[in-house]
Order: C-alpha cells, then structure tokens, then sequence
C-alpha cells in the first residue's frame, strides 16, 4: 500500500458517516469522507438519542456539546387519542443502568455538525469532500477502488476498505454481493413542525399516541432558531398526492382535529417520508463494509434508527483498530455483521414494528389489553426499569457484545 492509500474510505457525511470518519482519526486510521450533497441535510429526521449513545459519544467528547444544545427529558407519555395518558414512563428508573437517565432530544443535522467540526478542528489532514458521490466500487484482495463523481468529472479512490454510511439508498451497499431485506409500508409519515407550545395542555415533551384510525406522535426539539419546536407526526395513505397533503387547510385540518385551538397553528416545516423496515443480509463483503442506514432501516416510532447507526460504528472503529493496528484477523469484521446485524433483525426490526403496530391497533379489547400492561408496567419499579432498558436500547447494545 503506497501513503494515498493507506487509508480508509467513509461513504457519506450524515451523522453515521461523521461519526464513523472521527472515531477512526481518533484510533490514528486515516479517512476520507466522500459526501454527495454540498451541506449537512436539515430535514426533520432524527431526534431523540437514547442513553447508551450519549454513553459512547461521550467516550470521544461528543455528548457535553450535545447536553449543551439540546432538551434533557426524563418522563414520556404513551397516550390514547380519545382517553389521554395511558402511562407515563420514568426514565429516572434507568439511574443505576447509565449516567443518563433520560433521553436527549436534539436534532440529527446539529449532532452531525458537531462531530464534523471536531473532525475538521482535530484533524485538518483528512479530507472531508463534498459533493464527491461514490458510484460503484470494486476490490481485490488488498484494496478498494471507488469510482466517484466529483465536480472535475470522475476520478478512481483508492484504500484498504470502504465504509458505506451512504444511507437507506446505499451505492456502496449495491456494490456488495448482499441483498436488502424486508418491506415497505403502504402509508408514508407525515411530520408537521408548528411553534405552537404544547406543554402548558399537559403533554409530555415526548409523546406516543395511539388511535386506531390515525396514530400521532408528538414531541419538541430545540428547532432551528432553539427556541423550541414542536413535531407533529401523522401516517398518510399512499395515494394522495402531496400537494394535497401539504395543502395548508388540509395540514390545519389535520392538526385542528388533533388538538383544537382558537385559530390556525403557526406551521414551519411539512415534510413526508417513505417508511421500510429493511436489514442487509451482510454487513460485510471482503473489504466493503456497511453501517447505519446503509446497513438496516426503520420506521422512526421510538426514534432508534440512527442511535443504531451510532453504535455500528463504534462497535466497528474498535475492531478496525485491532486489524489496523494490532495487525488482528480481518475475521473480526465478520465478527462486526454478526453482532449489529443479529441486534438490528433481533432487536432494532422487532421493536419498531411492534410500536407501530400498538400504535395503530384496530381490536378495541387487545389494544386494552396493552394499556393494562403499560399501566402494570409503571405502576411496578422493577417492570418498569425493565422495560425501559429495552426501549432505550440498553438491551441491544448488551446483547450485541454477547455474540461472539
Ligand atoms: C421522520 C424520521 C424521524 C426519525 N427519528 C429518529 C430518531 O428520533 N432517532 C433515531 O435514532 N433515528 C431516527 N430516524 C432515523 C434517522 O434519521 C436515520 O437513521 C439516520 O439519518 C441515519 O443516518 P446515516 O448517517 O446512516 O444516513 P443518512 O442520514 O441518510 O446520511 C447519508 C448521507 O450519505 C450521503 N450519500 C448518499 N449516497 C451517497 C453516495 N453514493 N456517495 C456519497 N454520499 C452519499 C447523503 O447525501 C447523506 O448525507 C428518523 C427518520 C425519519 C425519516
């Protein structure tokens, strides 16, 4: 291997890709992150970071700069639409699991350009290139070659592996020999972002709220003025056409039927996303690797997908490291697919489903049946901590390091 390409390739600048580009540097591996677009996306994605992600962030400086910016919240309430709170979770109980309690609610596009300007204040000599969008790649036995479309035509990258972090739509993973399992849902998630403040109607500033004809989850984020915004989630059919969906006496309509008030909600932002639940069938291919949404996704009913995403990479700088480093067998990516891809069809597919589906249940008495568990569930400290070790992914990452 010659300088140049003594290094690895990283895939994508969203937070998974950033991520991943740092914790390398960090371990003294050098990168380049290869990036499509020409900024870090603002759309309303990600919000919510669950506890052990802001325990491995912290590991590298990441979590103050994000404790700083965003909401601390300790309590969320899962809700019927027509009966109100069914039961309000303590996330306090997790105190002897992790040093955080609580989630944070802080928006993916701002952890993104927290850890890129690490990355780029850090580690100046590693190139962070944007508008480079990997088109195919190649390999042999000690290399990867990436063939990128840059602004100056096409030009050949060469390495030692590529991380494809390129999202749901991976071309890195289209070069694997791997499939994408899994499905699509007919109906897409509408998400309307309004200034209108909640809280002072009893809400929590997370919200989880069943109904058997139109689901809705409700929860704040700083915004982009961190002044606060509120996010409104909807499922949509198939079928209608944007536009109409957009429409603003359809959006009033929507949000007035949620929650009435005198006149219309001041609403910033809509925007409508397709929803999958899809795992690669290896994470691996010789010298070509995957994470984040590259490597599974899901629907955002508990807000997992990039949490996951977060571990992938730590779990995969580490063992990097050791091959890099300690010249260990390369097996050990092998031992990568095996622990992310179990949890991810194990824990990540089965737990967002499920919330999906309890969210939209159209049996009157099963769905009582799950509100008389739910109440079990806080009334008892114990069940409780249980349960929440679960749905704050403190369980996945467990099990993830059993697999040997
Ligand atoms: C409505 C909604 C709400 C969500 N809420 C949560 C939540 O609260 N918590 C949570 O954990 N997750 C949530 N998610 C999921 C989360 O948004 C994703 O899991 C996360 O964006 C994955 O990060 P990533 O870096 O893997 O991929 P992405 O964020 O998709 O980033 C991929 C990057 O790769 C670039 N790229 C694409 N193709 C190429 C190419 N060929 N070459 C180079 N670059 C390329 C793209 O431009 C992009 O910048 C939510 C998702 C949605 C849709």
């Amino acid at each position: 291997m010659t300088e140049d390409t003594n290094r690895i390739l990283i895939a994508g600048g969203g937070p998974v890709g950033y991520t991943a580009a740092y914790l390398l540097a960090r371990r003294g591996i050098p990168v380049v992150l290869l990036e499509a677009g020409d900024k870090i996306f603002d759309d309303p994605r990600a919000g919510t970071i669950h506890p052990p992600t802001l325990e491995l962030l912290a590991t590298v400086g990441v979590t103050p700069l994000m404790l700083e910016r965003g909401y601390v919240v300790g309590n969320y309430h899962y809700r019927d639409r027509r009966q109100g709170v069914i039961a309000d979770f303590d996330l306090g109980v997790l105190a002897q699991d992790t040093p955080y309690p609580f989630r944070l609610m802080l928006e993916q596009h701002k952890i993104c350009a927290i850890v890129r300007d690490l990355l780029l204040e850090e580690y100046p000599q590693y190139p962070v290139l944007l508008n480079h969008r990997v088109a195919s790649v190649t390999q042999s036995t000690d290399g990867v070659e990436a063939l990128v479309e840059t602004p100056d035509g096409a030009r050949t990258f060469k390495a030692r592996y590529i991380l494809g972090c390129d999202g749901g739509r991976s071309q890195v993973r289209k070069s694997m020999n791997v499939d994408f399992e899994g499905f699509t849902y007919d109906e897409r998630f509408l998400i309307l972002s309004t200034k209108y403040d909640f809280k002072p109607h009893g809400y929590a500033l997370t919200n989880y709220i069943a109904d058997p004809e139109q689901w809705c989850a409700l929860f704040k984020v700083p915004g982009h003025d961190e002044t606060g915004t509120w996010r409104v989630v909807f499922p949509m059919n198939s079928t209608t056409p944007e536009a109409d969906i957009f429409a603003e006496a359809h959006v009033q309509w929507l949000i007035q039927r949620f929650h009435a008030k005198d006149g219309d909600y001041d609403v910033v932002h809509r925007n409508i996303y397709h929803v999958h639940q899809r795992v690669a069938s290896c994470y691996r291919d010789g010298r070509i690797l995957v994470a984040g949404d590259a490597a599974h996704i899901n629907n955002p009913l508990g807000g997992m997908g990039m949490n996951f995403g977060f571990h992938d990479v730590f779990n995969l700088a580490e063992k990097l490291d050791r091959i890099w480093h300690q010249g260990e067998s390369q097996d050990l990516l092998d031992q990568y697919d095996r622990q992310r891809r179990t949890v991810a069809q194990e824990y990540l597919q089965r737990q967002t489903i499920e919330n999906k589906k309890n969210m939209e249940n159209k049996d009157a008495a099963a769905q009582d049946r799950f509100y008389d568990e739910l109440c079990g569930i806080v009334a008892d400290k114990a069940k409780q901590r249980q349960y929440l070790r679960r749905v704050a992914m403190i369980e996945g990452i467990e099990r993830a390091a059993s697999i040997a």
